[in-house]
This record gives structure tokens, C-alpha cells and sequence, in this order.
């Protein structure tokens, strides 16, 4: 896809240290409409709207100005041809935008990454329907991960760090027993881990099946929203905190990872909740 032909500029790329590329664009009719995305010889990792509109506190696409959704175009510039593996989980929620699922329809990736924080209102609701049946037809037998943003086990922090009305955990619970088929990747729980906000794996383990869901740590990068919420927390191994619970949730029946920081990510601005662009 000719980046001319979309009425898009190419800025310079910067390099990361896996090999890849972060690059950015913005439009040349609105500059004020830029997006940007990670080009990894295993995986690509794209923006889906310029901006975010819902402005979690550890994160800086929230303080873009936001400009809504990308085109089907500006996502397949971002996809290229032939991604190993596409990962929707940089700039913007990926359930507020409907090209994502037309993307995905025509997409040759051998596996996908989607990340949402599942906000309760119809359009999400609507977006996640079609990526349950487009996943089954499409990406079935583990080539699709389905993730929720889930930092706390209390919905009053969560609601703190992600500032919009989101599906609580019983109707997560439910949609991940339907989204699951024999083969397919479990669903994955997020908890970017705050020390001050409850995370109790007991009442983990009571709202969701391990059969169904996973669980994955991370830490909260030094992005310009986190460090000025006082929230920043980056690990390359798990602080005694987070590997404490994720001991917990292993013994009772669930699978636990941890995703460390990168310093060479975080001084390039390409871990997650940073951007070259804020
Ligand atoms: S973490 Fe995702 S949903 Fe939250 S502000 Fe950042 S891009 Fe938006």
C-alpha cells in the first residue's frame, strides 16, 4: 500500500533494538492526525485510532488530541503484507473502531493479539460479537488471543485506572465461555499491577474459570500519564507484589505469566503506554 496514495506523510522511522522499527505517519489533509506502529521481524504492532478517548491513567494516548478512528487503509499501511503476527494494542481501542474487524476479515497474519478494556456500551458490545464469529471462521485453533485490560479485582480501582464504564467481571466471565472452543488460546487477563490498588487472587479465582482465562503481569512503564500519576513500575523480574499473586492464582488452577519491562523498548518510547508521538 503506497502511503501518497492514502493522502499520508511517512516521518522518519526510529530504530528498536529487536531489529524492528517504530514508525509514525500523519495525514496530509489534518497533520494533526498521526498515528504510530512497531514493525518486529515476529510481530506487528499497530495503532487503531489517533489518539484515545479513554484516557487510562498509566497510559499516553490520552493525551494526544483525539481524532477518532483510522481508516481501513491507514490500518492496512500500519499491517503491511504479510505480518507474522498482528498485534492490536498500541494507540486507541480497538472495539470503537469497525475497520479493525474488516482488517482482520482480509488479514494474513498467522496469529493475532487484540487487547480491549471492554467498554459497556453497544458499540464495543456489537465489535465483540463479530470478533467471536470472525475469530471462529478466521483464526480458529489458537491463532487468536483475545485480551482483557483487568488491574484490579476491586471494580472501583479499576474504574479509577480506566476512566469509562467497562463490562464487570461476570459478563468478561461469560463472554470468555463463549468466545472459547476446544484449541483455542485462553482468554487473557492484563493486570498492569499498582501497588496501592487490590488485586486478591481468591476473588479471582471465584469470577473466572481457569479452564477459560489466563492471567498476565506486566509492569507500568514510565510514560509521561503514569509518572505524573505517580504509577510507574518497571520490572524485568516480578517485585515480590505481583510474584506473590501470581503463585497464588497458579495454585489455584490458573495459568500465570509475567511480560517485563524492556529497558531498549522504554528508551526508544515503544513500550506499551508510551508513544513517540505524546
Ligand atoms: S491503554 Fe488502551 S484504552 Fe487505555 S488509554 Fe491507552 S490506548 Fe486507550
Amino acid at each position: 500500500m503506497r502511503s501518497a496514495n492514502l493522502g499520508v506523510e511517512l516521518l522518519d522511522p526510529k530504530p528498536l533494538a529487536s531489529g524492528g522499527r517504530l514508525r509514525r505517519a500523519r495525514r496530509r489533509s489534518e497533520p494533526w492526525v498521526g498515528f504510530e506502529w512497531l514493525e518486529e521481524p515476529e510481530r506487528t504492532t499497530i495503532s487503531v485510532q489517533s489518539g484515545c478517548p479513554v484516557g487510562c491513567l498509566f497510559c499516553d494516548a490520552g493525551t494526544l488530541p483525539y481524532s477518532g478512528n483510522l481508516t481501513l487503509d491507514e490500518l492496512r499501511l500500519q499491517a503491511g503484507e504479510n505480518p507474522k503476527e498482528l498485534r492490536l494494542i498500541r494507540m486507541g481501542e480497538p472495539s470503537f473502531n469497525p475497520a479493525v474487524l474488516a482488517l482482520l476479515e482480509e488479514s494474513p497474519a498467522k496469529k493475532v493479539l487484540l487487547s480491549t478494556v471492554a467498554p459497556d456500551c453497544p458499540v464495543s458490545e456489537r465489535f465483540l460479537e463479530a470478533l467471536l464469529e470472525l475469530k471462529n471462521r478466521r483464526f480458529p485453533r489458537g491463532r487468536f488471543t483475545l485480551q482483557f485490560s483487568y488491574p484490579s479485582t476491586e471494580p472501583g480501582d479499576r474504574r479509577s485506572l480506566i476512566p469509562v464504564r467497562t463490562w464487570g467481571a461476570e459478563k468478561i466471565a461469560i463472554f470468555g465461555k463463549r468466545w472459547m472452543r476446544p484449541h483455542d488460546a485462553r482468554v487473557v487477563l492484563n493486570v498492569p499491577l499498582v501497588k496501592s490498588f487490590e488485586f486478591d487472587p481468591r476473588r479471582a479465582a471465584a469470577d473466572f474459570d481457569p479452564a477459560v482465562f489466563s492471567w498476565t503481569f506486566t509492569p507500568v512503564h514510565p510514560s509521561g500519564r503514569a509518572r505524573l500519576n505517580g504509577l510507574e513500575q518497571s520490572w524485568q523480574r516480578p517485585p515480590a507484589a505481583v510474584a506473590r499473586r501470581m503463585e497464588d492464582l497458579a495454585e489455584l488452577g490458573f495459568h500465570v505469566s509475567a511480560l517485563p519491562s524492556e529497558d531498549a523498548d522504554i528508551a526508544a518510547r515503544a513500550a506499551c503506554g508510551q508513544l513517540e508521538s505524546a
